[in-house]
């Protein structure tokens, strides 16, 4: 059998994986990204930026190359959208995590973002993975739509197999018969991941769920599960969002959340899931 070599918590790897991004701290701290699904315009980026962290997000978001379910829907800026969030990341001092989709593009990609996102339909790129796992940037791998905890960990696996350590997982919703919801957020997954690994995981309810009036429940439930953190789309003009418009916050909702997310830490104090046996 071939064994999680490097991802897995065992007796040999007691030690949580923490991963630093400039002064955020995966694994640490609860770490809260948010920002546009895609890079539209400077000034809705700047915008959006400077709202979110005013409301406290510790992190920006925004997609310059999106992949989309149809050829014809808007793919993204690619290079000027990185540039964008370079200005962002200037103006506000957040750092950036942006989606890569081609082994290509890794290097010149590295240059602008702070961490590399892997989307829900690349998490199976192998040539993906071994090329973001030679890059010096930590890389967030999201769950495949439609994979197990053991496939996603192996993804993992070959991202730590090819020299990076700095792995943070990302739960994002699967595929099952339920169409309420755009997937179903699997927030089991998230003590499953801290049983078995001792990566971060985060929680993107946005792509979770799909519809903006659960995103909140499902932060604070995030929250209780023990992710490290979540990952939220947030739009200063929601209803002209390009992309993902029906899952688009505003940014005063973005900011009655942040504020329940700190009542409700504040009210775990210290606790601590244990799953150690
Ligand atoms: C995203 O976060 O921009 C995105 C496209 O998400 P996913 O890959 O989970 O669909
Ligand atoms: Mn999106």
């Amino acid at each position: 059998m071939n064994a999680l070599r490097l991802a897995s918590l065992n007796e040999n790897h007691l030690a949580r994986t923490i991963v630093s991004v400039g002064d955020v701290r995966f694994g640490q701290d609860f770490v809260v990204i948010a920002g546009p699904c895609s890079v539209e315009s400077e000034e809705q980026t700047l915008k959006t930026a400077r709202e979110v962290k005013a409301a406290g997000a510790h992190m920006l978001r925004g997609g310059a190359f999106k992949p989309r379910t149809s050829p014809y829907d808007f793919q993204g800026l690619g290079l000027q959208g990185l540039k964008i969030l370079e200005k962002a990341r200037q103006a506000t001092g957040l750092p950036i995590v942006t989606e890569v989709t081609d082994p290509r593009d890794v290097s010149w990609v590295s240059e602008y973002a702070d961490v590399l996102q892997i989307g829900t339909r690349n998490m199976q790129n192998f040539s993906l993975l071994k090329e973001v796992g030679k890059a010096d940037r930590p890389v967030l791998l999201k769950r495949g739509m439609y994979s197990t905890l053991n496939e996603w960990l192996n993804c993992a696996e070959y991202i730590l197999a090819a020299g990076n350590p700095d792995v943070i997982l990302c739960e994002r919703g699967i595929r099952t018969f339920e169409t309420y919801t755009r997937n179903t957020l699997d927030l089991s997954i998230v003590p499953c991941v801290k049983e078995t690994s001792h990566l971060p995981v985060i929680v993107d309810p946005s792509h979770g769920t799909g519809r903006l009036s659960i995103i909140e429940p499902m932060s604070l439930a995030a929250m209780a599960a023990g992710a490290d953190g979540i990952m939220v789309e947030v739009h200063c003009r929601p209803a002209e969002a390009v992309c993902d418009r029906d899952q688009a916050m505003p940014p005063k909702m973005f900011g009655g959340l942040m504020k329940k997310l700190n009542l409700l830490r504040s009210s775990m104090g210290g606790f601590n899931h244990e799953f150690m046996h």
